[in-house]
């Protein structure tokens, strides 16, 4: 297929913000893609060449390259793209602009003829897909001078709308607003398709472009065959949150699982024979970190395939108490891995098991899954199934939540035993309930919010910025709505790092998917999430979070946001959604309705 095809898609998706409409230009695309092709173009339009689980090499060709790129592909100079760069802000609109001068300038007849020999050399797909593969692949030595080459080559082959489309995939900026959600929505209508059935089949097995090609080779009914396999990671089910115990047991039925809720890294295993996969929660391949995890796996796991799940955490080598989170990231900071296992030990808490030697266990109760998980694992002190107990009422909870949180826990996850407590790839749902410590106190709250934009620091802040507009995602219309300016809780050597932290993700505009009123100094793309404590969530005429769902044209904010860390385990996706914030706005305002009677009776 002409790669103009989707170059012209490109153009419109730019143009559109509705997502309905999004989707349906999609849909038509994918209608006319051959079956060949339609996984390239599914990860093109996704800005990547293949999923980020794969752990394959990214373009690598930094800012200097396109420029040098761009330069040789329309005959110009270096200096001149620069300049151009500096007025629009934006390699693709510079390359455009420039093959556009290009293309006006050879005018009439001689137009005519050249167009005419050109006709049967249009880029396709293909070409443009396996170029940018080889360009990624080649590494090591002279490697920048031969990646530099097949781009310019590629740019010199394309038109002014594709070169433009091309670059801006290079700089791993597509800016089309269009995400995952979206690509499956224009899937479904493409291939006549419940929605439902492809986000099933993603959330197991999450690769949309072949999701795509399984589509268009054999058909939806295919898509129900897939299964859990060894070395791919599922998305993870995720939990919902509570802070009343009766509330608790009442959404997930009692009697309940209530398990520890450790204070680490999530890590799903994969074992097939004797190789190992460890997979984080954004699903990157994680088993290089882990050498000591990886053996433990291989020592305890009784089942030649099997996939489990658990938190690995790191304990203090002298008492064997747990450590937070923080040690985890600090060792994986450490260059020398196996240093860094033997100064910050690690063991292992399981809570599920998503299949074992060809039984797909998703689809069954946690009861099941949990008597796989005791069959297959053989435990030891370092690799163990998690503490917990099954409670009856809100008063075991209770006491299982202080024995937790003495243990050095968050708090517990509460669990559904339900006929239909199934493992729920990719959902946040009340089937888990997660209780934590901080929930206790009113207002204490963390969340994860991305950082969206950024204001200029004055005075003592000169030269870093002030204060960081920070948003929550909205998953209904797959956009970032804002919900506070944090400014407080960095220290100095964060303050100072900000800018550097930043600039990759640096936009000369609002990004697509960001609803603001609020004007930053420099936006960014969605990319990094923080979590932040706030002292109040109140009503805010200025923020676009849950706008309109409490009161018509006002939102939802945090007063008095403070910094905690930076969660990078988190994709932008997964930061706290609006209606969770909704939700803790309501749970406020119970609280305070509560309290308003007695003080009248008073
Ligand atoms: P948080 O920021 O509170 O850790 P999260 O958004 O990262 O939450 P959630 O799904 O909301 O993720 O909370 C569940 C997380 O708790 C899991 O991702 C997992 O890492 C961790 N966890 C610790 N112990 C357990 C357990 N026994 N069962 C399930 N998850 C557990």
């Amino acid at each position: 297929m002409e790669f103009s095809l989707v170059a012209q898609t490109l153009d419109i998706l730019e143009k559109t913000s509705s997502k309905i409409q999004q989707a349906a230009t999609l849909a038509a695309l994918f209608k006319k893609t051959p079956a060949i092709d339609i996984d390239k173009v599914v990860y093109f339009i996704l800005g990547i060449l293949w999923p980020d689980w794969k752990g394959m090499p990214e373009i690598g060709i930094a800012e200097k390259g396109i420029q040098k790129a761009i330069a040789m592909a329309t005959n110009t100079t270096e200096s001149e793209v620069e300049k151009l760069y500096k007025s629009l802000g934006d390699f693709g609109a510079v390359v455009e602009k420039l093959k556009l001068g290009k293309q006006g300038k050879a005018s009439g007849l001689m137009t005519f003829i050249k167009s005419a020999k050109e006709e049967k050399k249009r880029l396709d797909v293909e070409t443009v897909y396996n170029t940018l593969v080889k360009i990624a692949m080649l590494q090591g030595e002279g490697s920048r001078d031969m990646k530099l080459r097949l781009l310019t080559a590629l740019l010199m082959d394309a038109d002014a709308k594709e070169a433009k489309y091309i670059v801006r995939f290079v700089e791993g900026r597509l800016r089309l607003g269009v995400g995952e959600a979206t690509v499956m929505d224009g899937l479904a209508t493409a291939f006549g398709v419940s929605r439902d059935l492809v986000e099933r089949a993603y959330n197991i097995f999450p690769d949309l472009g072949a999701i795509a090609k399984t589509l268009a080779e054999k058909g939806g009914g295919e898509l129900k065959n897939i299964k859990p396999t060894p070395g791919i990671p599922l998305r993870p089910m995720l939990a919902e949150r509570g802070s009343d115990p009766v509330e608790i047991l009442n959404k997930a039925g009692f009697p309940a699982l209530a398990e520890f809720k450790y204070d680490g890294e999530r890590a799903q295993i994969h074992k097939k024979g004797d190789k190992i996969w460890l997979f984080s929660r954004r699903l990157e391949e994680i088993t290089h970190q882990y050498p000591d995890v990886v053996e433990m796996a291989l020592k305890h796991i009784k089942a030649s395939e099997a996939i489990v799940e658990g938190e690995i955490i790191a304990v203090d080598p002298e008492t064997e108490e747990f450590k937070p989170f923080q040690e985890l990231m600090h060792r994986k900071r450490k260059k020398d891995i196996h240093e860094a296992v033997k100064e910050i030990p690690v063991v292992v808490r399981l809570f599920d098991c998503l299949y074992v030697d060809g039984v797909d266990l998703t689809m069954k109760p946690l009861p099941e899954r949990r008597e796989y998980l005791r069959k297959i694992v053989e435990e030891s002190d370092e690799f163990r199934i998690a503490e917990g107990a099954i409670v009856k009422d809100s008063k075991e909870l209770e006491q299982l939540f202080l024995k937790a949180v003495d243990a050095g826990c968050e708090g517990l996850v509460v669990k559904s035993l339900g006929r239909d407590s199934v493992y729920q790839a990719g959902v946040r749902g009340w089937l888990w309930i997660k209780y934590k410590r901080d929930y206790k106190s009113e207002l204490t709250d963390t969340v994860d919010l991305v950082v969206v934009g950024a204001f200029h620091g004055r005075g003592k802040r000169s030269g870093t910025y002030g204060a960081l507009l920070l948003a929550a995602y909205d998953p209904d219309t797959d956009r970032f709505v804002t919900v506070c300016k944090v400014g407080t809780g960095f220290t100095d050597e964060e303050l100072a790092q900000l800018p550097r932290k930043l600039e990759p993700y640096k936009l000369p505009n609002k990004h697509q998917r960001v609803d603001s009123d609020i004007e930053a100094d420099v936006w960014f793309e969605p990319a990094l999430v923080m979590e932040v404590t706030g002292a109040e969530l109140t009503l805010s005429p200025v923020h676009t979070c849950c706008r309109g769902w409490v009161k018509p044209g006002v939102g939802i904010s945090i007063r008095f946001p403070r910094f905690i860390r930076w969660r990078e385990d988190k994709s932008p996706t997964e930061a706290t959604t609006s209606k969770e914030i909704y939700e803790m706005y309501l749970r406020k305002l119970r609280k305070i309705e509560r309290v308003e009677p007695k003080g009248e009776e008073a």
